[in-house]
């Protein structure tokens, strides 16, 4: 859900392309990093130079990013500059129980009472945050998202009626953006927004998805366009194997420690570089779901073979990739050698605070919490289930997981973690003593009603898989939250202190 990026103090890391467009060359070019106060050991990540061609069909000849062409395609244009403001037409909007009615309230005010949408096969309602609780106001909004999509006869409705038991609502899915994507309508090279923030998720998917406001949503619901402003993008070139212990998670914080969350306001955010290619699905979308962390306007992986392989089963739809011209335009590149990096954890309050995992050894902790969009995935508890099993022990404090959505929780019981004999995510946790996997939802990852699961009621320090760590973001505004990735939660459960997981994993 929305928030505004916070001024940080930090010096972003800086290029020699920095704050003007230049043509990119993919010719070596030495790139000095200077030193960011407070981050000895981690600059050492930057790579050597290297010669890479950028990802490019080769059809298309006017220097274009994949942001531009994506954006240049649904707007009918041939050619777009960063900074143009443009009516893009849109393939997908979603929005979700918190912005929902507001959004249905300006297109009836803005289209009239009795006005169609402009396509009920294009939108997305998605019930997600404030399910499971008693709040009758929270309530209210899910019925007036029924009440609406019924008016309507929007096809795409996930809804849920009984909140006494998730698995007897077979349409409820859970969290918007990991349900677009398990549900087949994040698709590359197409136009996806949605009323939230962490919309830049969908990215992964080589498309152009970024989260707008309520009038935005209501305009867009009544006329399937949007007028757009065409961001400049940054490249970020991520080689290298990943070492062990490392999750998608690190390589978020890595980027968003050094350029701070405002290093990439109103910018395209690529990712390219042989890790980046060696991503999963769901990794990939842990990296995109951040970039709004600093400030990016959307984030975008060029779709390779691992997108298609995800996409056969999910959609039928057909979609056209696109990718960056070897001409394009970035205004400025970043490179990282992978291979040299460590565990990361954001500390409180802000995603930019980062600090390797070992420097924070010292500080106790009260809970963990795996969950989210960005780290309640299938494959993020299958992280934490490695190193619960791989130590043998169990968790030293309460350890809420909250899988963020039902096809995730039934994986959780269901799919054997690799080399276990056979177990089970939900044995392996049980074993380890974590809470019971809860309901999927958005849960407490932005607080929510008092009554909402594993919210922060107390002023606790917390290890969390969520992405935003700002006062009072989990429940408690003097609480504090150690942003980490799936593996860094769990080492930190079976301490009681923020854990490099290398502790446990060899
Ligand atoms: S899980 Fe958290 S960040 Fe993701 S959509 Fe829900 S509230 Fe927003």
């Amino acid at each position: 859900m929305g928030s505004a990026a916070i001024a940080s103090s930090s010096s972003p890391l800086i290029n020699k392309n920095d704050l003007r467009l230049s043509s990119f060359s993919s010719s070596s070019q030495s790139i000095k990093i200077p030193k960011r106060r407070g981050s000895r050991e981690i600059v050492a990540v930057m790579a050597p130079p290297q010669s890479r061609p950028p990802s490019t069909t080769g059809s298309v000849k006017t220097g274009m990013t994949m942001t531009e062409k994506i954006l240049a395609r649904a707007s009918e244009r041939s050619q777009l500059n960063p900074g143009e403001n443009v009516w893009v037409n849109v393939d997908i909007l979603m929005t979700h129980d918190v912005c929902g009615p507001g959004t249905i309230g300006i297109f009836k005010k803005e289209f009239g009472e009795n006005a169609k949408v402009w396509d009920r096969e294009k939108i997305v309602i998605i019930p997600d945050h404030y399910i499971f609780t008693s709040d009758e106001r929270a309530n209210r909004n899910v019925d007036t998202l029924r009440e609406f999509c019924m008016e309507q006869n929007i096809k795409y409705f996930y809804d849920i009626k009984d909140l006494g038991n998730f698995k007897a609502n077979p349409d409820y899915k859970g969290v918007c953006h990991v349900a677009l994507a398990q549900e087949g309508h994040c698709r590359p090279g197409e136009v996806l927004l949605g009323t939230d923030s962490h919309t830049c998720n969908a990215g992964a998917f080589g498309q152009f998805a970024t989260g707008v406001g309520n009038t935005d949503a209501g305009f867009v619901m009544g006329a399937g366009k949007l007028l757009l402003k065409v961001p400049p993008t940054l490249r970020f070139v991520m080689d290298g194997e990943m070492p062990n212990g490392l999750l998608a998670k690190d390589l978020i914080l890595q980027i968003i420690g050094e350029i701070t969350v405002s290093g990439a306001t109103y910018k395209s955010m690529e990712f390219v570089g042989s890790t980046v290619e060696s991503l999963t699905m769901e990794e990939r979308m842990t990296l995109c779901n951040m970039v709004v962390e600093a400030g990016g306007k959307n984030g975008v992986i060029p779709a390779d073979n691992t997108t298609f392989q995800y996409l056969e089963d999910k959609t039928s739809v057909g979609f056209e990739p696109v990718y960056s011209d070897g001409q394009a335009r970035f205004l400025s590149e970043y490179r990282f050698d992978v291979s040299k990096m460590e565990p990361l954890v954001a500390k409180p309050h802000s995603p930019d605070n980062r600090a390797l995992a070992r420097e924070c050894k010292d500080v106790k902790i009260d809970r963990v919490y795996i969950g989210s969009c960005t780290g309640g995935k299938t494959e993020d508890f299958f992280a934490a289930a490695r190193v619960f099993l791989a130590s043998g022990k169990k968790v030293k404090v309460p350890t809420f997981l909250v899988p963020a959505t039902q096809k995730v929780w039934m994986d959780i019981y269901s799919l054997p973690v690799p080399e276990s004999g056979g177990k089970t995510c939900s044995q392996i946790f049980e074993e380890a003593g974590c809470d019971v996997p809860a309901s999927p939802s958005c849960g407490a990852c932005l607080g929510g009603p008092r009554d909402t699961y594993a919210r922060m009621n107390e002023p606790q320090v917390c290890v969390s898989t969520t992405n935003r760590n700002f006062p009072g973001r989990m429940g408690h505004k003097e609480g504090q939250i150690y942003l980490a990735s799936p593996y860094t939660a769990a080492a930190s459960a079976l301490t009681g202190f923020v854990t490099d997981p290398r502790e446990f994993l060899q």
